[in-house]
């Protein structure tokens, strides 16, 4: 027997299948809702302008490639605190280091947390990122679910998320996402917020917030309001933050893991147990995407055309939402949702017949990225639909 005898086969992931039969697709006019990268007018995903003259201006400047630490690009870390939680005091009870892309947070938040109380539980709402529980578990995390969302009538199941909050314990961890809900688009309002917030500090629950697309959803103040919030009102709280879709450098991998300490004399402690796991898992996150933003965001120009961009960006994503649902429907609620995603009650079936009878590609759980249409092939995408429901 071969030493690797014992693996399984483990399946393929279905979203990437689902690019190469959508490359293969000769019909014009086919449609890619499935894979989560935002896309222009003209279906692509294109470096985005500052992005590309901060890469410039690095190139310029950069005069070494030298070792940094297991912390990172510590001016980028800086940064990211600052996107999502505003003009608060860095000296005092935040801490923070650049990762390998939102997913490298949340492991690295996970494994803190696992370090901090093994086996912990974590709440999770359903549906969620399907990378969600696998990070969880792989730092021995212990996932309970609840509802989160109900698919028929596309709104937030509040009550099931605040029963399960309510019976999680002290010392349990609440898994949030900041904005952008992914699958659903579902994001709380603010009065919901409140009550989750005023909830976890209550019963002693430990936020874990992933803000993963800060800026596509309404602005980039309101879609970091619940996490501010919570973080507000909790005296301990973990942030996994992914800027690869607000800046576009998804293969770059960039993002950073914040974490609030209960009190300024915790961070030095904390900060170098965080540490250590990067060092076992990564050594040092790579230092390009990081490097790029900070030198962005360092230059007042700069900053202030990626802004502009993104506007451009969330308008777009904006505009298809209301032109979806604009034709009523299961597509009728789209625009109550934010972000790049959103989840419609379709089957198995339905999501065949769609892309075998009408080239329109989509996760089969139903999900679509509304920046896989525009204005003009909304319409052709609710057509695509009504034939099939
Ligand atoms: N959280 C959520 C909710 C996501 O959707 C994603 C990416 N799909 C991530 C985190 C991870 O982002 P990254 O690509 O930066 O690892």
């Amino acid at each position: 027997m071969s030493f690797f005898q014992p693996l399984a086969q483990q399946p393929a992931d279905a979203l990437l299948a689902l690019i190469g039969m959508f490359r293969n697709d000769p019909r014009p006019g086919k449609l890619d809702l499935g894979v989560g990268v935002f896309r222009d007018d003209a279906g692509n995903t294109p470096v985005m302008r500052s992005v590309k003259a901060a890469e410039k201006k690095l190139w310029e400047t950069q005069d070494s490639k030298s070792y940094l630490g297991p912390e990172g690009n510590v001016a980028f870390a800086r940064h990211m605190a600052r996107l999502a939680l505003g003009d608060v005091d860095l000296s005092g009870r935040l801490t923070g280091v650049q990762t390998p892309g939102g997913t490298g947070a949340l492991r690295l938040g996970a494994e803190l947390l696992g370090a901090t109380k093994p086996g912990a539980t974590v709440w999770v709402g359903t549906p969620t990122w399907p990378n969600h529980p696998p990070v969880l578990a792989a730092a021995g995390l212990k996932v309970q679910t609840y509802k989160h969302f109900d698919t028929n009538t596309q709104a937030i199941t509040f009550d099931a998320v605040m029963d399960a909050l309510n019976k999680a314990q002290a010392g349990d961890i609440a898994l949030l996402h900041g904005c952008c809900h992914n699958p659903t688009g579902a994001d709380f309002d603010l009065d919901q917020w409140k009550a989750i917030a005023e909830l976890l500090s209550a019963r002693g629950i430990v936020p874990f917030l992933d803000l993963a697309y800060q800026g596509l959803g309404l602005g980039m103040e309101q879609d970091a309001a619940g996490v501010r919030l919570v973080m507000d009102a909790c005296p301990e709280a973990v942030l996994a933050y992914s800027c690869d879709k607000n800046f576009g450098v998804y293969r770059d991998r960039v993002g950073a893991l914040i974490v609030q300490t209960a009190a300024a004399g915790d961070t030095d402690r904390i900060s170098s147990n965080i540490l250590a796991l990067a060092r076992a898992n990564w050594s040092m996150p790579p230092d390009h995407g990081g490097a790029v933003i900070a030198t962005l965001l360092d230059d007042a120009t700069l900053a202030a055309d990626w802004k502009l961009e993104l506007d451009t960006m969330r308008d777009r994503l904006l505009g298809i939402r209301a032109a979806l649902a604009g034709h009523g429907g299961v597509l009728g609620r789209v625009d109550q949702q934010r972000g790049m995603f959103s989840l419609l009650p379709l089957s198995p079936d339905v999501v065949k017949r769609l892309r075998e009878d009408h080239a329109v590609y989509m996760a089969g759980s139903g999900r679509i990225n509304v920046a896989g249409l525009s204005v003009e092939t909304a319409g052709q995408f609710a057509k695509a639909l009504a034939a099939c429901l």
